[in-house]
């Protein structure tokens, strides 16, 4: 799917969500070889290679069951069996936090547009921001590799071509809620392989399809990798967490 023209627009933006008419970011080339970031001293480390001990799996309606993605060659794959869609998710809850993590779209995945390659880095399990192929697959703007999915696009496009690893340094402060308002939205910098390509960005609202989420208030939620039916990769994952004020 290259874009809609049926949506509603943006708030406070000119563009609607997937907007078929939006510019693609140009392409960067990546800096090579990939900085693949050691954990500074104080991070906890999600996973090194070994084990899925810090996560497990949580279905779309909410069930929980062991971590069960592929674990090989110090990477761990989706598995995705019958479309079953369920996340990989921390045991532990975070806020405002520092995450590097690494990504792979294997070469041999050939979906098209929002079908190539798609996964996610989920914050606090709501907040999208896009795992896709986009060196060659074209798809809407705001849905591309390092989107803040249906908001904002990345500035310039940084992706290598399938089979290379990414890198993705997530820089996030949770929203603030009084009561159930909202007082502060969520806010994101995102570096995608030594590029900074989302530059403390207001996230509108959960990610959502074809529409604009809605902050509903909330607490810590885990970090999610989202499963859309594709074998995406993923490695080398930490965390900080970041005293709020
Ligand atoms: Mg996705």
């Amino acid at each position: 799917m290259r874009g809609y023209t049926d949506t509603p627009v943006i708030p406070g933006q000119t563009w609607k969500v997937h907007d078929a008419a939006r510019p693609r970011p140009v392409k960067v080339a990546p800096g090579r070889p990939l900085a693949s970031l050691p954990a500074p001293g104080d991070a906890e480390i999600l996973f090194d290679g070994g084990s899925l001990e810090k996560w497990q799996m949580k279905s779309r309606a909410g069930e929980f069951a062991p971590a069960n993605w592929k674990v090989e060659n110090g990477y761990v794959e989706i598995v995705s069996p019958k479309g079953m869609r369920w996340n990989l998710v921390t045991k532990e809850k975070y806020g405002d936090c520092q995450l590097h993590l690494e990504w792979m779209i294997p070469a041999e995945v050939n979906g098209k547009g929002q079908a190539g390659g798609n996964s996610g880095v989920e914050l606090m399990s709501r907040y999208e921001v896009q795992v896709l192929e986009s060196y060659e697959n074209v798809t809407y703007a705001d849905g591309q590799a390092a989107s803040i999915y249906g908001q904002y696009p990345p500035l310039v496009n940084v992706s290598p071509r399938k089979g290379e690893w990414n890198s993705y340094d997530i820089f996030f402060e949770a929203p603030r809620f009084e009561g159930e308002k909202l007082v502060k939205p969520a806010v994101v910098t995102v570096v995608h392989n030594g590029v900074l390509v989302q530059h403390h960005k207001e996230i509108l609202g959960p990610a959502a399809h074809r529409r604009t989420g809605v902050y509903k208030a909330h607490e810590e939620e885990p970090l999610s990798l989202q499963d859309h039916g594709h074998p995406v990769r993923y490695r080398n994952i930490w965390v900080r967490r970041v005293k709020g004020e």
